[in-house]
């Protein structure tokens, strides 16, 4: 007899983007389509010395069973590091710590979405949002962006229209939007979830790595400026970016009643995070390693990005249109079938297997009406020279 499974797995289906990366294993091939950091960045040495102080200062705490909220040290050190960031006014008790900020998606689909609830999200968004919020039922909305990020005038409409549970946004360097939300509109989603009495969470695990100058303030900092915003503000961090996604250490910063009812659900979840990963990450964090640490991811990702739209620019002309990111991992890009080339993605992703360079095609990522045309770039872990062979193969493919 087959296995009889729950109703909401027919929610969700696995990607078609698993598909593609079972094609990636082929030699020499030229890969844009991860969504990781690049390992070869990943300060061994830092971690290594935490771990060895977590072990040496408190084995016990490190290696026994811990609070669900986490690791007293650690949320001192991410309260610390956010005020580092601009959110000055955030105690230890407003956060819990979290296995990776994937686990706080999943804590406000089972805190806050009932089969048929309302959530609004970028079109794009990140792929595992769309599966986790449908998993717990969730109807999602499409809210357009433009190389700014989402368009509050339209997410304004679609908040009247359809009183979201929440609105869920990723307003710096988005995944896989790679945008940049500019301060007036970070402003505008604050005083849009004041005006609709609407929960707004923040995604925000690329907000460190800007290459230039440091982005506008998160919505959380800004919402200390926006009375009656922070009672509907939902911030989710990550050190997976920044420092390893190994660790599984993320943090969610929420009003306190979501935050109390998060950290029920997440008791029956998982307990806690891995009190080994968080005692390491707060003596990391203690030991004052991060600073260095983002300058040089900064430096690398910058090179990269820039070597990437250089060469996007040289070899696929006016074939391709894209905002140049300011940080983060990705170049989300448009085919615009200039001079009859193929305009669609899924084909040209197959095409760029063949000469030996792989990327991720846009479709999967909108949870409604996809834009065929699009494409994810990611410049994270090829050098600027294997970026530049792999755009050459794209030329090629296009
Ligand atoms: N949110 C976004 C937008 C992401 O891109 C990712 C990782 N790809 C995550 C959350 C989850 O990251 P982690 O669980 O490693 O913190």
């Amino acid at each position: 007899m087959p296995l009889q499974f729950a109703d909401r797995l027919n929610n969700v289906e696995t990607s078609a983007i698993r598909e593609l990366f079972k094609l990636l294993g082929k030699p020499g091939i030229i890969s844009f389509a991860g969504g990781f950091p690049d390992s070869a960045m990943f300060d061994v040495d830092g971690i290594r010395a935490a771990s060895n102080a977590a072990l040496d200062e408190e084995p016990g705490a490190a290696l026994q069973y811990g609070a669900t909220e986490g690791y007293q040290p650690l949320r001192e050190q991410l309260a610390a590091f956010m005020a580092s960031k601009g959110a000055q006014d955030i105690a230890p008790e407003n956060l819990i710590v979290t296995t990776g900020s994937q686990q706080a998606l999943d804590l406000l689909g089972k805190t806050l979405i009932s089969p048929g609830d309302k959530v609004i999200v970028e079109g794009p968004t990140f792929l595992a949002t769309i599966q986790c919020f449908r998993l717990y039922g969730a109807e999602l909305i499409s809210a357009p962006i433009d190389g700014d990020g989402v368009q509050t005038d339209v997410l304004e409409q679609l908040i009247a229209e359809h009183q979201p549970k929440f609105v869920y946004l990723i307003p710096t360097f988005g995944n896989p939007s790679g945008a940049l939300l500019p301060l007036e509109r970070r402003k505008k989603v604050l005083e849009l979830a004041v005006k609709y009495n609407t929960l707004v969470v923040e995604d925000d695990p690329y907000g460190d790595l800007y290459f230039g100058e440091a982005p506008p303030p998160s919505l959380l900092a800004l919402s200390a400026q926006v009375p009656g915003s922070r009672e509907l503000l939902v911030h989710c961090g990550s050190l997976s970016k920044v420092l390893s996604p190994g660790l599984r250490v993320g943090w969610m910063i929420a009003p306190p009643e979501l935050l109390a009812k998060a950290t029920m659900c997440k008791q029956f979840s998982d307990a806690h995070t891995s009190t080994f990963a968080q005692a390491t990450a707060a003596q990391y964090l203690k030991a004052g390693r991060m600073p260095a640490t983002l300058a040089r991811v900064r430096a690398v990702y910058a090179e990269r990005a820039q070597a990437m739209g250089d060469a996007l620019r040289k070899e696929l002309g006016d074939a391709i249109a894209f905002v140049q990111p300011q940080g983060g991992l990705f170049v989300w890009a448009r085919l615009t079938g200039a001079g009859g080339k193929v305009a669609d993605g899924n084909v040209f992703a197959k095409r760029a297997i063949e000469k030996g360079v792989a990327f991720v095609p846009g479709a999967p990522f909108f949870c409604s009406q996809p834009d065929n045309a699009t494409l994810r770039l990611s410049f994270a872990t090829a050098d600027a020279d294997k970026i530049r062979e792999g755009v050459a193969r794209l030329a090629r493919a296009l």
